[in-house]
């Protein structure tokens, strides 16, 4: 229909079949899918050990140039190739896409179903709670939060006999370690299993976690973009006693369990890792873990529903959606793809072609895709979706950088769009670096004309791409992206040579400094000229360096909006010092993130948000105003 309605509109325009149905028809058990309502449902684990001899699928991720900050529809192309894949060609493909954020939802982007006829299936349902995952992820980040405060609190105004009483209660008359207290004390080097032979010396090493309020590394989150949460004074009430500290909150996407959710294997990983956090340094600088807090198996708890991926629908049905719980913020755990449940589902399920999205540009969220995911999953992509479009390479020309209002960049300049193509020719480039074939997908806007269109398309294949199509899929649906599926097919049948980048034998490095010199050089080589590290950088280095961390993997948080710290500085810039102002660890996810340049964790609101337009229509009880 042109012109093309609202997502919304057209989102309601069809009727969902029932999710039960569609479990049935693409091979689910009824036992192994749970159901949320009639649109969503979520799948059992269990179904991985039924599916476990099956061979994996060709496996695609698309990412995309340096963006606007409107987004230069990723996840739309995602979910078009999905629909041309599975609906026109006919092949068994799915997409495997993150839940949106409220922050962004409410904020200024909008959500992230997709958009026109490229969506996930109801984008109400998609874009708002869907089944509660990111509720369950701010639920246990901030019960680790209190869970530090009150700890800290208890051993402040409690003498060491107290508190081992309150720690290790009579039962029965009997006091009995928890099994965490016994890895407590394993971990303390104390040999004992009955409370009752511990020595004095030794109960005050086992209730004293002494956490240093300077060292807390743990915040809480919000699924809200609230600036004033940025820098806040916590215990403030007389009951704390004068216990105040600063902190801070972080939008909930940047939580590290969305991170250990997002790279987890089973729900025995997943609680490995949730008992592997470190949220503090002691005062004789030991790490102080979620495990040592007691709290890693109630999180578990909390956690085990979202570990299970959400099944929906996408406009044409047979391109499915396994939507798993996390979004991406920031780069500590921004990119959009599946924990591995989600890719043995599809791969082995009847899936030829799982397609998942690493967000922002290539050169933040596909290098971590690669550099991390792939070498914590063990699963060999094949192909790299680019996608670009013609305002955002005109901006990158030298057009002006993008606002709500963009007609400029609706303009035909054929030479601004050729000089801005150097981003694109430099995210093939640095794909290709990893040995995957490169399909570049030019995603066609009402204002753009052929002649921009074959432009890119011409300077995508000369700087090294497998192949370059333009694509209507916002406007058509999965017939405006057949023959960007044609190209995907042909590239997943060349054989993979994909390789790391960021070398194995850096792991055995001792010294945080030469791992983060090895990640720079080698992964961000050609453009970063140096890099500088900020005071509280320097401190996390030895730190971590001391603490044993140096083996992590690493990739940067910075701003998507350049391939520079400068969110400025669009095009190829080059020659710049890369200030690295902190190092954050995520020791239960496994890897260690420098903080590039000055970012938000917690975005703001602008004067005009969102929410503005949202409402509901309380007679037919329709969302109204979601893009
Ligand atoms: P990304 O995943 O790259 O951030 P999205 O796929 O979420 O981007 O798209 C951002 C917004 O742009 C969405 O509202 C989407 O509907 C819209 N959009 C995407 N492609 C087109 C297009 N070709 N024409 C018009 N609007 C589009």
């Amino acid at each position: 229909q042109r012109p093309v309605p609202s997502d919304v509109t057209i989102s309601r325009s069809c009727v969902p079949i029932p999710i039960e149905c569609l479990a049935e028809e693409i091979g689910l058990f009824s036992d192994e899918v749970e159901l949320y309502g009639r649109t969503k449902a979520k799948v059992q684990l269990k179904t991985i050990d039924r599916l476990q001899a099956q061979p994996d699928g060709k496996y695609v991720v698309v990412t995309g140039i340096t963006p606007t900050p409107l987004g230069e529809g990723k996840s739309t192309t995602t979910i078009g190739l999905v629909q041309a894949l599975g609906a026109h060609l006919k092949l068994n493909a799915f997409a495997c896409v993150r839940q949106p954020s409220q922050g962004p939802t409410f904020g200024i982007k909008g959500g992230a179903a997709g958009g026109g006829y490229s969506q996930v299936i109801p984008m109400e349902e998609f874009n708002l709670h869907l089944t509660g995952d990111i509720h369950a992820i701010t639920a246990a980040n901030n019960l680790v939060a209190a869970a530090i405060d009150a700890r800290m609190f208890h051993e402040a105004t409690q003498s060491d006999k107290a508190l081992f009483n309150r720690l290790v209660p009579l039962t029965g008359g009997q006091r009995k370690f928890s099994p965490v207290q016994i890895n407590r004390l394993e971990k303390l080097g104390i040999k004992k299993t009955d409370p009752s032979t511990l020595t004095e010396e030794e109960i005050t090493h086992f209730v004293r976690l002494d956490i240093d309020p300077e060292s807390i590394t743990w915040q809480r989150v919000l699924d809200t973009n609230d600036r004033f949460l940025r820098k806040i004074t916590i215990g403030q009430s007389p009951t704390e006693k004068g216990f105040t500290r600063t902190a801070q909150f972080d939008i909930t996407v940047a939580s590290e369990i969305m991170a250990v959710l997002a790279l987890t294997t089973s729900l025995a990983d997943m609680k490995e890792k949730l008992a592997k956090m470190v949220v503090a340094t002691s005062r004789s600088g030991q790490p102080v873990t979620t495990e040592d807090l007691g709290v890693c198996g109630a999180l578990t708890v909390l956690m085990r529903d979202a570990i299970k991926p959400n099944l929906m629908q996408t406009l044409e049905v047979r391109g499915v959606v396994l939507g798993c719980v996390f979004t991406n913020y920031y780069a500590n755990h921004l990119d959009r793809s599946p924990l591995k449940i989600n890719y043995t589902l599809f791969m082995v399920y009847c899936c030829f072609l799982p397609v998942t999205e690493a967000g922002f540009g290539a050169d933040i969220g596909m290098e971590k895709f690669f550099n991390i995911k792939c070498r914590y999953s063990g699963l060999k992509p094949h192909v790299v979706v680019l996608v670009a479009t013609v305002r955002a390479l005109k901006m990158h020309g030298g057009g002006p950088t993008v606002s709500l209002r963009i007609t400029l960049l609706y303009c035909i300049n054929l030479a601004l769009l050729e000089a801005g193509c150097s981003n694109m020719r430099k995210q093939v480039e640095n794909a290709q670096l990893f040995g995957v074939p490169v399909v570049v997908a030019v995603n066609a806007f009402k204002t753009d004309t052929k002649a921009e269109l074959d432009l890119i398309c011409k300077l995508a294949k000369a700087a090294g791409a497998f192949d370059a199509v333009h694509c209507s899929h916002w406007a058509d649906g999965g017939t405006g992206a057949v023959d960007l599926a044609r190209a995907v097919q042909k590239a997943a049948d060349l054989p993979s040579s994909f390789k790391f980048l960021y070398g194995i034998e850096v792991k055995k490095n001792k010294n945080v400094w030469i791992t983060l010199q090895s990640y720079f050089t080698d992964v961000h080589v050609h453009t970063v000229y140096d890099i500088e590290l900020l005071p509280e950088a320097q401190h996390k280095v030895d730190l971590y360096s001391k603490q044993g961390f140096a083996c992590l993997p690493i990739c940067m948080a910075k701003t998507h909006l350049s391939l520079s710290h400068d969110a400025e500085k669009k095009g190829v810039p080059t020659g710049f010092v890369l200030p690295i102002r902190d190092i954050r660890a995520s020791v239960g996810a496994g890897f260690l993130y420098p903080l590039v340049g000055t970012m938000p964790t917690i975005p703001g609101l602008p004067t005009r948000p969102c929410f503005y337009d949202i409402d509901l229509d309380t007679e037919s009880g329709e969302v109204l105003g979601l893009f």
